[in-house]
């Protein structure tokens, strides 16, 4: 838990969020600016700042996360596809220092991304 984080205070719930799914490890989120009709964030309860600080001892947090990431895509409706993106670091566009998925779905995803 990192008090400057803003995903760390949204899952300590000192920063509201609209959440459609959580467990004891998970938490999933509306992005605040949607890039697709659905635009979803998830993220460990844990603090890792990014995909490029993940360790072995990670690996089944991150399988969790990529499994959630299917169930929560089918119980969106998500069934012509979507896309799952992880952000890392600055010329990877990331933005919030919080490791974070984004499933977008809802309209035909370009390649290649911008
Ligand atoms: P990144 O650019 O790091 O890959 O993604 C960060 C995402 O977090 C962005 O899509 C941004 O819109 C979203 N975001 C930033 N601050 C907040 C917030 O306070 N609440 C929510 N729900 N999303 C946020
Ligand atoms: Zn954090």
């Amino acid at each position: 838990m990192s008090s400057e984080c803003i995903f760390c205070r949204i899952v300590a719930g000192t920063i509201s969020a609209k959440r459609v799914y959580e467990d004891d490890l998970c938490l999933c989120f509306a992005d605040l600016h949607p890039q697709a009709p659905t635009h979803l964030l998830i993220i460990p309860r844990e603090h890792i700042a990014s995909q490029a600080h993940a360790q072995e001892e990670h690996a089944a947090l991150l399988g969790h996360l990529m499994a959630k990431a299917a169930q929560i895509a089918r119980g969106s409706g998500l069934d012509h596809g979507y896309r799952v993106v992880i952000n890392t670091g600055a010329e990877g566009g990331q933005t919030v220092d919080h490791l974070h998925l984004h499933l977008l779905g809802g309209r035909h995803m370009g390649w290649p991304p911008g």
